[in-house]
């Protein structure tokens, strides 16, 4: 069969773009390998557009925001089934400072639309420094929704779930052999590993998350050091931790143990039930920004990948942003373009992807 596009990998960017595909009338296939524990598959789904350390809007953070909102919700009708809802985030202040910081923003443009102005009555939470709430957070529910996007995927043929195995992938006159399909492009999303686009420089990122049984905790996202967000029966996920030394796959009592440090001075623990731990590798970059863009010798193949610990926020507009720039030519942002890396690709690489591509 002939297609547009052949996607590696279904984590939450691979998912967006066959979606957003779906909105072009392309045609594309969707291979992943089904890996039991990925970054998508543990991602809490938390989404809103500060970063609270400085009190700032994240690059591009608002455009981001609104144009997911109205991508996620529009998956809620094409699935039926809801997997996105806007959700109230309140931050728990650690000084005056912060306070200070978040009030003085709350009433000045871009923020007041951003930031409430109003502190809320929250009297089970350790509220020292008081507090203020986000009008623009949200939660996606990332293993449903990747469960119903892939039902949906295997419902119209878009799917295999199978090893995307480079050496059967072959290359004549600008177009993929794989499989007795022939494709137009080729799009790499493969998380922690970068197949041909391994000379740039991603970072992954442990991240560990709890899962926790507790009844003083409000029925909203509170955060304060760590988040922690509602799930159902008075569960919670309680996250993250970063770091980006440890590279075992496998869940540590450090990690447990910061993570309910921090929670104790959201709420006291003596009370509250930990029920599960897990673990992730987030796809992050040297300089903390996406890789879009195509590769620099192979023509056509195409890389979106490193959303870091934003990918809910980012996916849906950065996708867009690239398939607009592969069907219509635009230009990519300089900023998440793998140009800016070209120097990363040695001589040594041009000679192994020239001869593949001759
Ligand atoms: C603990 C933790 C909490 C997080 N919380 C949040 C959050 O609240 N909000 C947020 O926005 N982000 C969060 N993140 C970050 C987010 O999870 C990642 O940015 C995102 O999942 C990256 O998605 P991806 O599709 O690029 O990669 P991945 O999720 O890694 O997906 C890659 C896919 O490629 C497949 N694959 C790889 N190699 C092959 C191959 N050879 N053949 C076929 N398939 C292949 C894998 O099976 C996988 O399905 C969190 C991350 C962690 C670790």
């Amino acid at each position: 069969m002939k297609y547009d596009f052949l996607i590696v990998g279904q984590g939450i960017s691979g998912t967006v773009l066959g979606l957003l595909l779906k909105q072009y009338n392309k045609s594309f296939l969707i291979i992943d390998k089904n890996d039991l524990i990925t970054s998508s598959k543990v991602a809490a789904g938390l989404m809103h557009p500060m970063s609270f350390k400085r009190c700032v809007l994240n690059w591009e953070g608002d455009r981001f925001y609104d144009y997911s909102c109205q991508f996620y919700k529009s998956c809620n009708t094409l699935f039926s089934k809801d997997v996105f809802k806007e959700l109230k985030l309140t931050r728990l202040f650690s000084s005056y400072e912060e306070q200070n910081n978040w009030f003085s923003k709350a009433f000045v443009k871009p923020y007041n639309t951003i930031l409430s102005p109003t502190e809320e009555e929250l009297p089970n939470l350790l509220n020292e420094f008081g507090n203020g709430s986000l009008l623009k957070s949200a939660k996606l529910d990332v293993k449903k929704f990747l469960r119903e996007a892939k039902n949906l995927f295997n419902s119209t043929k878009t799917f295999k779930e199978k090893a995307f195995v480079l050496e059967d992938l072959s290359y004549v006159k600008n177009e993929f052999h794989y499989e007795n399909n022939q494709f137009k492009h080729l799009v790499m999303c493969q998380g922690t590993s970068l197949n041909i686009f391994n000379y740039l420089p991603l970072i992954p990122n442990k991240g560990e998350l709890l899962t926790i049984c507790s009844k003083s905790l409000p029925k909203h996202i509170v955060s304060k050091g760590v988040f922690a967000m509602p799930l159902s029966n008075n569960q919670y996920t309680v996250g993250a931790t970063y770091n980006h030394r440890d590279e075992n796959h496998n869940i540590t009592k450090e990690s447990k143990d910061k993570l309910l440090a921090n929670l104790s001075k959201i709420i006291p623990i003596e009370n509250i039930k930990v029920i599960n731990q897990t673990y992730g590798f987030r796809p992050t970059t040297l300089d903390r920004k996406p890789f879009l863009g195509e590769h620099p010798i192979i023509k056509n193949a195409f890389i979106f990948n490193g959303m870091g610990s934003k990918s809910v926020l980012m996916t849906p507009l950065l996708g867009k942003q690239l398939l607009d720039h592969i069907l219509y030519g635009k230009k990519i942002s300089d900023l998440v373009d793998i140009k800016r890396y070209e120097n990363y690709f040695t001589e040594h690489e041009k000679e192994i992807y020239h001869k593949l591509v001759t």
